[in-house]
């Protein structure tokens, strides 16, 4: 009888689960990516172009440069934060993935040379665009296609299933019918992004909230620091477009009357920003006209810019995840057969993260995720026969009273977060009446909003762990230590 192969469920269509699916394929795996969209254009490795004047890829690219050095400088902002490691790995493999990105994504640099970013001494950061300005993951899309990856759109992922202390599957609603179902599986990989959307005003689309977390958390799985995101300026008009760092720590910032001192950094801008908007107060950029030039044409058809002398209005948002579900240096959870990389894992980069470091993690850890499964299968077998187990957050009633009700909790606590603020929104939350997990009565309302108000607890109790946390009036963490750069 012939062996039945081994079936992997990725859940996510974004760099970290196209590049893990593509090498389980290759290896011989069924593998079954599932996401919430349309594949390859709903995560926020689609929208990294759209919101962001370019593609920053950032690894020791001089002589004078090395791993070691660029090591000593993650773990300086890591204040200590990050997973044993996990910066490490990083390190050591960004050259190289960089180069492999920007071959495998079609990417074209834009500078001969990498340029220095806002805040590092050496010049690590390489801006690129893409060659197809259209769908930046197509050629990743297409390496799944040709090695054999199933591909499921539309379909959400809200629960894990267990069988015999081992992840093996995952409970689904597909949006379209709105009928759930259980897909088995003998491992699976969460490759579903950060928790941005978490909070109402985000750079991430909205099923990139923190689903890695609610999952993990209804099995009993390990996280790590669920609290810990990095919140970015962009401009309030939308698209929520980031005008790059070295314009928001080089030009004019006005708040009120007030006018940000020169050579600020982008952490205290973003304080700034979120205690003039805390007092109702609004914030203005005055763009030079070469930084003005890259900004999307909506922001400079707004009044606000055409009539203002190239001025926009800033808001905050949180942008990327540096929290998420704990994750060993080959992307293993504390619960076999389940496996994390990109954006869903936790722990690579610790208290600030560096800017462009995003795609390579989701590469490089998406890579190893699938060399330790097949590793782990050849080590150990893969199938459990016993019973499933459901594991759910917990289905809110009233769904859209919910998501109303957490955009008014969780967006005040962006970057602000008062103990009495986070200590009220997490009783409301735990207060809130839920039902059972029923395959009959789950629909996607519901399914999105446990997903939510799981991955909103997980971080507000973080929150209130977080000795860094920006209370109103504090200096911001670690100031003088350490910048986040772009
Ligand atoms: C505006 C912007 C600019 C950026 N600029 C850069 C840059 O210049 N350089 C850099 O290195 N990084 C950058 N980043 C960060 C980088 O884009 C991300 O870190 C990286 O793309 C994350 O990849 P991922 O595969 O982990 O997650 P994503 O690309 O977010 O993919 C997550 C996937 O999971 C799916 N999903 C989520 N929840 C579910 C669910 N419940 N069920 C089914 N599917 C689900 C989503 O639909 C999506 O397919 C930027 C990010 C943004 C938003």
């Amino acid at each position: 009888m012939a062996e039945r192969r081994s079936s992997v469920l990725v859940v996510g269509s974004g760099l970290a689960g196209l590049t893990c699916a593509a090498d389980l394929a290759a290896s011989g795996r069924e593998t079954l990516v599932v996401s919430a969209g349309r594949a390859g254009r709903d995560g926020a490795t689609h929208r990294v172009h759209a919101l962001a004047p370019w593609i920053l890829l950032t690894a020791p690219w001089v002589r004078s440069d090395s791993p070691a050095r660029f090591l000593r400088d993650l773990k300086r902002l890591g204040l200590g934060l990050e997973r044993s490691g996990l910066a490490e790995v990083l390190a050591d493999s960004a050259h190289a993935a960089a180069l492999r990105l920007i071959e495998e994504l079609d990417l074209v640099p834009m500078d001969a040379k990498p340029v220095t970013l806002a805040g590092d001494e050496l010049p690590r950061g390489l801006r690129c665009l893409p060659r197809n300005r259209h769908i930046m993951l197509a050629p990743a899309l297409a390496r799944c296609a040709a090695a054999g990856v199933r591909v499921r759109d539309r379909t959400l992922v809200f629960g894990l299933l267990i069988c015999e202390g081992r992840a093996a599957g995952a409970v689904v609603v597909d949006r379209d019918t709105g009928g759930v179902s259980s897909v088995e599986a003998d491992a699976v990989v969460l490759a579903c992004g950060g928790g941005g959307a978490v909070f109402p005003v985000t750079t991430s689309p909205r099923w990139c909230r923190g689903t890695g977390l609610a999952l993990a958390s209804a099995a009993g799985v390990l996280l790590h620091r669920p609290e810990l995101a990095q919140v970015l300026p962009v401009t309030a008009i939308p698209p929520l477009f980031f005008p790059s760092s070295a314009t928001l720590v080089r030009d004019r910032i006005e708040i009120g009357s007030r006018v940000l001192p020169p050579d600020r950094d982008v952490e205290a801008t973003t304080i700034a920003i979120a205690e003039a908007a805390s007092l109702g107060q609004p914030t203005l950029l005055e763009l030079t006209a070469e930084a003005a030039a890259i900004l999307p044409e909506r922001v400079r058809a707004s009044p606000a810019f055409s009539q203002g002398g190239r001025r926009v209005p800033l808001t905050v948002a949180l942008h990327h995840g540096i929290g998420g579900v704990a994750i060993d240096a080959w992307g293993r959870t504390s619960l076999p057969g389940l496996y994390a990389c990109g954006e869903a894992a936790g722990g690579v980069q610790g208290r600030r993260r560096t800017m462009g470091t995003g795609l390579l993690e989701a590469s490089i850890f998406g890579k190893r995720a699938a060399q330790a499964i097949i590793h782990d299968q050849k080590e150990r077998g893969s199938h459990a026969e016993g019973a499933r187990m459901a594991a759910v957050p917990g289905l809110p009633v009233e769904p859209t009273a919910i998501e109303r009700r957490l955009d008014e909790l969780l967006g005040p606590l962006v970057v602000l977060r008062p103990r009495e603020a986070v200590d009220g929104a997490v009783q409301e939350l735990m207060a809130w009446p839920l039902d059972g997990f029923e395959p009959s009565r789950a629909n996607e309302a519901t399914a999105l909003a446990a997903i939510r108000r799981q991955a909103a607890l997980e971080m507000l109790g973080g929150f209130r762990e977080d000795r860094f946390a920006a209370e109103p009036g504090a200096p911001p963490a670690g100031s003088g230590e350490g910048r986040w750069s772009t």
